[in-house]
């Protein structure tokens, strides 16, 4: 469903009326337009607080992209950003800068006392004003559960408060905020996950946390314009709305996609599926049988798979008092007990390939509640609690993570009633809801060969919701 609010807006005479009564304007994101499209353009800004340790891969990674790259200088706390490389240009960030940036990155991992916070407000309070629309904040840091002394874990944990509000100061620009911690010597697994958060892929993610660890498996080289070539993917639910842009995106990036949805919904599978150049399962994953049916079908395509999209998902809301018993279990067995029973017997069978991807879909409802949603909430509860306990044992290079989206423009929140749809669109610091595609890229990338480190992360697709964490 279009949001007509988010048009008008952006004509002129919208917005002098927004201007005018105090309403939102949110601004129109920009997303991924063309497979060779650079990951980011414009001017960025680099800068580092001492003792930083990505420094040189951010400066590398930023090196080979197109953007017009400067380091800070100017303050005695942000002389490592000069480590960046020698394409970064200095920039004095105490002088009068009349450019806008596409990007600021900021690598904070070297800190480790609470004064060296100040580089923060050292490198930010010139050039936060500058940011352009569309721009984004990167902070790096070193995840706090790997730092040993308290003062280190305090500093390293502050980021998060500081980038979670830089996030809300800028999305009026439709800017986005995010903070990557790193685990030691994971410097070099950055790449996919740096790209990403700078990138128009993540138009919708704001305001989140991820952590990078060190992966089994080396830094893989991909074709970045289909890094997922010659791998296999079975995403449920892909006859339409989130689980049919998954399918599309995934297929993009060069992966051949198994299209499940329930039987009733064949048609639809089939024309996602030709569109896809996919394989179409016809399957209803509560069914007793369906993992084997499932397995059986990967066994007879006879590669194993590579990534295992979970986004098969229904509501049957009621308050707890009123709620029907089949409410409570179909919701249950569809959300949360389908997906474990499908990975048990992959895992298994060893259908699922080394460096493999495990992909839930969880829910806002399930990190916050939700009034008449208790068994949705639970089950999409449940899948975060799948999620950090699998990440634990999952061996052989396979990764585990969800995402959590808030509100995304798909049949689901058509239905909602107006009042309550209205709100949902504008509660977010972009003031406006989320396409099925964000929800899409940030799958691709956790399904990208160079996120290996990336495991056990919840990652809420919702423009930074006012609800929740
Ligand atoms: P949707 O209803 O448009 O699509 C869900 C798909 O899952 C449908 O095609 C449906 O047929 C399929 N499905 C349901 N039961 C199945 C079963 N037993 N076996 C096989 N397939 C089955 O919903 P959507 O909005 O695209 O949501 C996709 C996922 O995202 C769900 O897990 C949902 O809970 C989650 N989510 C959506 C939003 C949102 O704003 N739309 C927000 C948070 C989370």
């Amino acid at each position: 469903m279009s949001d007509l609010y988010l048009k008008l807006v952006n004509t002129s005479v919208g917005k002098s009326a927004a201007q005018t009564l105090g309403l939102p304007a949110p601004i129109s994101l920009k997303r991924w337009q063309r497979t060779d499209q650079p990951f980011i353009e414009g001017d960025v800004l680099i800068g580092a607080a001492s003792g930083a340790r990505a420094i040189q891969s951010i400066g590398s990674i930023l090196g080979a992209s197109p953007a017009h790259v400067f380091h800070a200088t100017g303050q005695v706390s942000l002389e490592e950003s000069s480590k960046a490389g020698s394409k970064a240009k200095p920039l004095d960030v105490t002088a009068e800068i009349n450019q806008r940036f596409s990007a600021l990155v900021f690598d904070a991992s070297g800190m480790k006392e609470t004064t060296e916070l100040k580089a923060l407000y050292e490198f930010f309070h010139p050039v936060i004003r500058k940011l352009g629309k569309n721009s984004r904040v990167v902070v790096l840091g070193l995840d706090p559960h790997h730092c040993r002394k308290a003062p280190q874990a305090a500093s390293q944990r502050a980021l998060e408060g500081f980038v979670r509000s830089i996030g809300k100061e800028v999305g009026k620009k439709g800017a986005t905020a995010n903070l990557i911690w790193i685990a030691p010597n994971a410097e070099e697994r950055i790449d996919s996950s740096l790209r990403f958060f700078l990138s128009p892929r993540s138009a919708y993610v704001s305001g989140q946390v991820v952590r990078i660890g060190k992966s089994e498996t080396g830094n893989m080289a991909t074709n970045p314009v289909a890094p997922l070539a010659g791998k296999v993917a079975l995403v449920t639910g892909a006859s339409r709305g989130i689980g049919e842009s998954i399918a599309e995106t995934l297929s993009r990036d060069g992966a051949t996609v198994i299209v499940l949805d329930i039987p009733a919904a064949m048609a639809d599978i089939e024309t996602v599926a030709k569109r896809v150049g996919g394989k179409p399962l016809a399957c209803d994953i509560t069914e007793a049988n369906s993992p084997r049916i499932i397995a059986e079908f990967v066994e007879d395509m006879g590669k194993g798979l590579d990534f295992i999209v979970h986004n098969a998902g229904i509501t049957r809301d009621k308050t707890l008092g009123n709620m029907p018993e089949h409410f409570w279990d179909m919701t249950i067995a569809v959300n949360l007990t389908a997906e474990e029973r499908i990975d048990e017997e992959l895992l298994a069978r060893n259908l699922i390939r080394e460096n493999g991807r495990i992909v839930c879909v969880s829910s806002i409802s399930g990190i916050a509640g939700n009034f008449g949603q208790t068994n949705y909430a639970a089950s999409k509860s449940g899948v975060i609690g799948y999620v950090e306990a699998m990440a634990r044992s999952l061996k052989n290079g396979i990764t585990i993570n969800a995402v959590a989206p808030g509100f995304i423009e798909t049949q689901m929140t058509a239905a909602m009633p107006m009042t309550i749809r209205e709100a949902g669109r504008r509660m977010n610091s972009l003031s406006q809801g989320g396409l099925p595609v964000d929800v899409a890229e940030t799958i691709a990338w956790y399904c990208n060969p160079q996120s290996a480190g990336v495991s056990g992360n919840i990652v809420r697709v919702c423009g930074q919701s006012l609800i929740g964490k």
